[in-house]
């Protein structure tokens, strides 16, 4: 039976802090709301994050705007007053916050520093507040903004942390079921489905490792496709999409008996990237292909942990679009390597002979010496930090001015 309990999941602006915006989905509190409905409690999804825009500012905007977070962080933010005026029309009890997403953090979707700002701010209302997501790990002196943080949304202390006041042996191990998307009070984009959870490698530089590897059964896989009947294209947000074989075939039956045929995107990584893997792959409904080269340094991606040299990525690329797939290439400068800026150099070089439709440029910002809370994927500070100002124009100019998920991509000086 449903408590009296007023429970609302939070994903707070990140991408609004930076003047764009982010209409997706937060897939982590959908699937924390499904659990919280398995047990008779049902809370809204509210994206803090989605405006009404219909086109994003370019990834080098991003970067330039790398102040704005600052004074988010140091300063009065009007966005954080705006977002809890919005949590608080709705007098919950509970407010779960998002800080980045366990389920897909290699993503960057979220400031924990932020996160327990609002936090602070929704306490002195005697709210409970919970906190939720990747960041979390990398900065656990944020811990204390909070009543409680979730680790595993799929453990068995998550809905305990959102209803401290239910007797533990009441919360049951979650059983597999798609996300909970009908929570959205907001308009979310929910593009974003799931065929796993974790990443069954551990690259220095990503959280994904700190996740036990789970493959979701391919009939809830097929239900979650299913509860998204006007998308002919969705992008399977696994870390790496491993499924091959009986499994993928499984993947396809569930698909069948759903009737539902959408097109995919996936992210592989260079060693998976085999002739007959994707006569596979296109065989099941694979139109992109996204693959994280990072660097075209031995000893870059030495220090990554990426099992995968230099020499693969060019026949990796070729491959990908030798079988009629979009692809994406993911780059990754800067960070703990003997020499950052001729890393970047010796990348630039190759991406600009890569057959790719696209690049995405990050620099390392996570799990690295000395993080500081402004830290993000577009961080100005960590260009200059890496010595990386002069070249970041020239990777800019790589990237396309449009991408299937998102649209139009505008420079806004
Ligand atoms: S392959 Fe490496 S970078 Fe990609 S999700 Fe797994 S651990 Fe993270």
């Amino acid at each position: 039976m449903a408590s009296s309990t007023r429970i609302v999941l939070a994903q707070p602006p990140f991408f609004r802090v930076f003047g764009s915006h982010n209409n997706r989905g937060p897939l982590e509190l959908a699937y924390l709301a499904r659990r919280l409905s398995d047990h008779g409690e049902s809370g809204s999804i509210l994206n803090l994050d989605r405006t009404d825009a219909t086109t994003h500012c370019t990834w080098r905007n991003l970067f330039a705007r790398s102040p704005l977070l600052h004074a988010a962080l140091d300063g009065r933010s009007a966005l954080l007053y705006e977002s809890a005026e919005r949590i608080l029309g709705l007098a919950p009890d509970v407010v779960v916050l998002s800080a980045g997403d366990s389920l897909t953090p290699w993503v960057d979707l979220g400031n924990v520093f932020l996160a327990a700002r609002l936090a602070e701010l929704l306490r002195r209302h005697g709210i409970r507040c919970v906190g939720i997501g990747s960041r979390f790990s990398t900065a656990p002196q944020v811990r204390a903004a909070f009543d409680a943080v979730i680790d595993d949304v799929f453990g068995g202390d998550a809905v305990a942390a959102v209803l401290p006041g239910r007797p533990a042996p009441s919360f049951v191990p979650w059983a597999p079921a798609p996300p909970l998307l009908s929570a959205d009070a907001t308009g979310s984009t929910w593009d974003v489905v799931l065929s796993s959870f974790g990443c069954v490698r551990a690259c220095s530089f990503c959280d994904a490792a700190a996740q036990t590897y789970r493959p979701v059964p391919p009939e809830v896989f097929a239900a979650d496709v299913e509860q998204r009947p006007g998308r002919d294209r969705l992008d399977i947000g696994d870390a790496i999409f491993l499924a091959r074989g009986a499994r993928l075939a499984a993947l396809g039956e569930g698909l069948r008996r759903a009737a539902r045929r959408p097109e995919f995107s996936i992210e592989l990584s260079v060693d998976q990237v085999t002739p007959g893997r994707l006569a596979e792959l296109v065989s099941f409904g694979v139109v992109e292909v996204k693959l994280g080269i990072e660097s075209a340094d031995d000893s870059t991606l030495h220090v990554m942990g990426k099992r995968q040299h230099a020499q693969q990525i060019r026949a990796a690329c070729d491959r990908v679009r030798d079988h009629g797939l979009r692809l994406t290439v993911y780059v990754l400068l800067g960070g703990p390597v003997p020499e950052p800026a001729v890393a970047a150099l010796r990348t630039l070089k190759l991406c600009r002979t890569l057959p790719a439709d696209d690049f995405v440029i990050n620099v390392w910002a996570y799990n690295r010496p000395g993080a500081q809370p402004t830290d993000s994927h577009f961080s100005g500070d960590l260009v200059e930090e890496y010595r990386l100002g002069e070249i970041m124009n020239e990777f800019f100019a790589l990237q396309a001015p449009a991408k299937p998920s998102i649209g139009r991509l505008l420079d806004i000086a």
